[in-house]
């Protein structure tokens, strides 16, 4: 994972945020690359989703239209939602080290050690879940039992800890915190809302209080009517929205998979209550193929059930689409949840607002709440995916690492380049670039020797090289160099957008 978070800072992709005053935990900023990958896999949902939706169970495409909302809203939205009364993750504070930590994130493991020929205890120690932390947990294992003298550490594995939550509260109290040395500076997990808010107005009393958004979704129930008042929608349909949200969370890490500012890719889609089942093993199986088609493999990917007691108050179902990411590796970390949301939210809405929400059906002259399927995609999660099944190390290569990106969702395109800057190369090359870069994100480079210019195009994900040489003037063509093998082709300049073509079609 490292050396994925470095590529991307020397490439471009990802910067730590106000990096020159030393960063901003929880905050990240897209490079150059980084955009351009991001832009493309949220314009591939929004194609896939609102201009050209999927075709549903009786062969026709279902209809979805979108809306971009403000992040902030009314604050009664987050008291009708439960965001304002339960948003909340339990959170422990450690008294040694004043860090603080998500408590369902800490996993604990009992550490004993051997000292001539006796078992001992060295303690509870405890992890943050999914950090690469087996090595570091060792390390201050070995250096507690030399302080206690010395002794042979008896060896533990992180993936069967326990988390700290299941822990009865007395055994909690002798955890050893994951960045403390002495036993009990754990306190008590207790709720922490992960809305951040800010005043409306000059003023900064409880009446001007707002909260940034922290989902998509509400802004969406909140323009029920007015989407139906406007559009010829009616139920089964669905709305989605791309934007950004905000959670205060506990413990962002893990570069950008847990953040406090992030963008979410969400669509509710309302449905009479009796085809709800039906639509939401619908979205599931339609969500999972859309990410297989955005280039990840199906082997790194994870259909997970929420158990009952695992389910929001107001779910009767949810899953959860997983992959597998360095940081869960062997285990699988959320990139998409698909939750039945019932009437839930229009009920909650209609009752705080005290505005009809009900949809008037003239067919069956019934009115009726529709229930809510909700396939809820996180985009900042989405490129971190894209970027980690997609890096490929491969030492016999001019760049050992590389980006194996689908070529419709890569940064740049093309790569157009004379194989030297010289005897009309240069100029043939530009006329080429300036045909292509309309239709394709093209780089002209004519600088350095042309394995580095391929290394970097390899590094950024690039799928295709052109290069112009001495025969191409002649011959009138290019020779074609693919990311994927290193071969290359030759390919008449007159061809080659036909050529191309194929390999960028969105599916
Ligand atoms: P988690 O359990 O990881 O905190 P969640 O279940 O609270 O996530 P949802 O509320 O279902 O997440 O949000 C939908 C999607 O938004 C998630 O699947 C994830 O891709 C993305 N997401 C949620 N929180 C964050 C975050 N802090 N940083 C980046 N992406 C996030």
């Amino acid at each position: 994972m490292q050396n994925l978070v470095a590529l991307c800072k020397r490439r471009g992709f990802v910067f730590p945020a106000s990096e020159i005053y030393g960063g901003l935990n929880g905050f990240w900023d897209f490079g150059p690359l980084g955009t351009l990958l991001k832009n493309n896999l949220r314009d591939a949902w929004w194609r896939d989703m609102v201009l050209c939706p999927p075709l549903g169970p009786d062969g026709k495409p279902v209809s979805i239209v979108g809306l971009d909302t403000a992040i902030i809203q009314h604050p009664q939205t987050w008291v009708a939602s439960g965001h304002v009364g339960g948003f909340a993750d339990l959170m422990v504070d450690c008294r040694e080290t004043k860090a603080r930590y998500r408590a369902d994130h800490v996993i604990c493991t009992e550490v004993l050690y051997e000292k001539s020929g006796a078992q001992k205890k060295l303690g509870l120690m405890c992890a943050l879940s999914g950090d690469d932390s087996q090595d570091s947990l060792e390390k201050k294992a070995k250096k507690m039992i030399a302080k206690a003298g010395g002794g042979d550490l008896i060896p533990f594995n992180l993936s069967a800890a326990v988390p700290l939550t299941s822990l009865p509260v007395d055994a909690r109290m002798h955890a050893i915190g994951p960045d403390a040395v002495d036993a009990g500076t754990l306190t008590e997990p207790r709720p922490f809302n992960l809305m951040f808010h800010t005043y409306l107005g000059a003023i900064q009393t409880e009446e001007n209080k707002a909260y940034l958004r922290p989902e998509t979704a509400q802004g969406i129930f909140l323009n029920f009517k007015n989407v139906l008042d406007t559009s010829r929608v009616r139920p089964p349909f669905g709305i989605a929205q791309v934007g950004k949200s905000f959670r205060n969370e506990v413990t962002p890490r893990n570069f950008i998979f847990r953040t406090r500012e992030f963008e979410q890719m969400e669509m509710e889609f309302f449905c009479p209550p009796n085809e709800s089942q039906m639509w939401f093993e619908y979205w599931v199986n339609a969500r999972m193929q859309w990410w297989q088609n955005m280039g990840l493999s199906r082997d790194n990917l994870l259909r997970r059930d929420h158990e009952k007691d695992e389910l929001s108050h107001y779910s009767t179902a949810t899953s959860d689409i997983e992959f597998k990411y360095p940081f869960t590796d062997p285990h699988f970390g959320e990139l998409e949840g698909v939750a039945h949301r019932g009437d839930y939210d229009l009920t909650q809405h209609q009752t705080h607002s005290k505005q009809k929400l009900e949809y008037f059906d003239a067919e069956t002259n019934t009115r009726y709440l529709p229930h809510v399927i909700e396939p809820a995609a996180g985009l900042t999660r989405g490129v971190l995916a894209v970027l980690c099944d997609a890096y490929r190390v491969d030492e016999s290569r001019a760049s050992p690492e590389w980006l194996k990106i689908k070529p419709a969702l890569a940064p740049i395109k093309l790569g157009i380049f004379p194989l030297v800057a010289k005897d009309g190369m240069p100029e043939m090359a530009e006329k080429i670039y300036n045909n292509l870069r309309g239709q394709y994100t093209a780089q002209f480079d004519a600088k350095q020797s042309i394995g580095k210019r391929y290394a970097r195009m390899d590094e950024a994900g690039t799928p295709f090289c052109l290069t112009i040489d001495g025969d191409s003037l002649t011959a009138n063509d290019v020779t074609v160099r693919h990311r994927d093998t290193a071969q290359q082709e030759r390919v008449g300049v007159d061809r080659l957008r036909e050529y191309l073509s194929p390999f960028f079609s969105g599916d």
